[in-house]
């Protein structure tokens, strides 16, 4: 007899209630049967309506006034998947994500055609709401802040001076004063009928040069999910490094594919990253399950943590650590 079991891993910045609640929240849907891809999708939606991580609601505001955000999600049954990038306005990018993978044969739509994809759809479906400014009063307080530092930088021109201000050394010195969000939020879900799913969502970093896409949207990077193999997301890693390392939720799950555990799996993606890139994976920003309902979270090499929150059918509470 296979008892089949539902098991849920969140994270992000550590933020030890609304992690919890997300988890709880998709734990509940599970329990009520609701599938793994249903459960990312609102997992990630309660997210991003928090205001304390850096998606959707949370996301920190650019120069320019805009709030960039990128989002996936991945379905383990079909291998379908649905990305957005550099989108801006829309309440849930998770929700759009989800449209893309729904409604279209393609995978990753941006900028501003994502939008109008949107608002297309959005017509239909009141849940999708768009021309929404995302913002909290501690993110348009750093954007007034940010603009107050860069006064004497940028001048008259006003676009070039940014640019070049954004391509030199001090842009760090004065970002690193500009205390902001940085929690991009990511879920692996395996429900009752042992199906996975991933998804990802972020607004990237404060101090990107816009247009930027970065790992969550992109599948294998942000998230990847396979019913065969089981399924991985990120939070908390630079998407670069993530990229340039070639989609480091779909090396994990390649390593579960030849048999390693999800543990096994991470940590090895772990000690990959830091032997070719010299990176120091916060700890728990990398999680996966496999097919057996085991969980991986890396915790070897911690600079700082995310936040992670746990719950299978066999908890009666979500679990919390970092
Ligand atoms: N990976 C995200 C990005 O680079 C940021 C993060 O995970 O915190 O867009």
């Amino acid at each position: 007899m296979i008892i089949m079991t539902w098991c849920i891993l969140v994270n992000g910045r550590p933020i030890e209630k609304g992690i919890l609640d997300a988890t709880r929240l998709g734990g509940n849907l599970l329990d009520e049967g609701y599938c793994s891809l249903d459960v990312v999708e609102s997992t990630i939606k309660f997210l991003e309506d928090h205001s304390s991580f850096d998606a959707g609601t949370g996301c920190e505001i650019n120069f320019f006034g805009d709030i960039l955000m990128d989002a996936s999600i991945m379905d383990g049954r079909s291998l379908k998947a649905g990305g957005v990038g550099a989108i801006r306005k829309i309440k849930n990018p998770i929700s759009l994500a989800r449209k893309v993978l729904e409604f279209t044969p393609n995978v990753l739509l941006v900028g501003k055609y994502a939008e109008k994809f949107a608002s297309f759809l959005a017509k239909q479906d009141k849940s999708l709401i768009v021309d929404y400014f995302a913002g909290t009063p501690q993110t348009v307080a750093n954007y007034n802040l940010m603009k107050k530092k860069l006064v004497n930088i940028i001048s008259d021109n006003y676009i070039d001076d940014y640019y070049s201000f954004l391509l030199s050394e001090d842009s760090k010195n004065v970002f690193d004063q500009v205390s902001v969000n940085s929690g991009t939020v990511s879920v692996t879900v395996r429900d009752n009928e042992g199906n996975f799913a991933s998804g990802a969502s972020t607004g990237g970093w404060p101090h990107i040069i816009p247009g930027r896409i970065g790992d969550s949207p992109l599948i294998g990077c942000g998230a990847y999910a396979d019913n065969l193999i089981g399924a991985a997301s990120t939070s908390g890693i630079r998407g670069e490094e993530n990229i340039r390392l070639g989609g480091l939720t779909r090396k994990i799950c390649d390593l579960m594919y030849s048999g390693l555990t999800a543990q096994k799996a991470v940590e090895n993606v772990t000690e990959y990253s830091r032997k070719r890139l010299g990176l120091v994976l916060k700890r728990g920003s990398l999680i996966a399950i496999d097919k057996d309902g085991e969980t991986g979270v890396n915790n070897v090499h911690s600079a700082a943590s995310q936040g992670v929150g746990l719950m299978r059918s066999s908890m009666s509470e979500a679990a919390y650590f970092t």
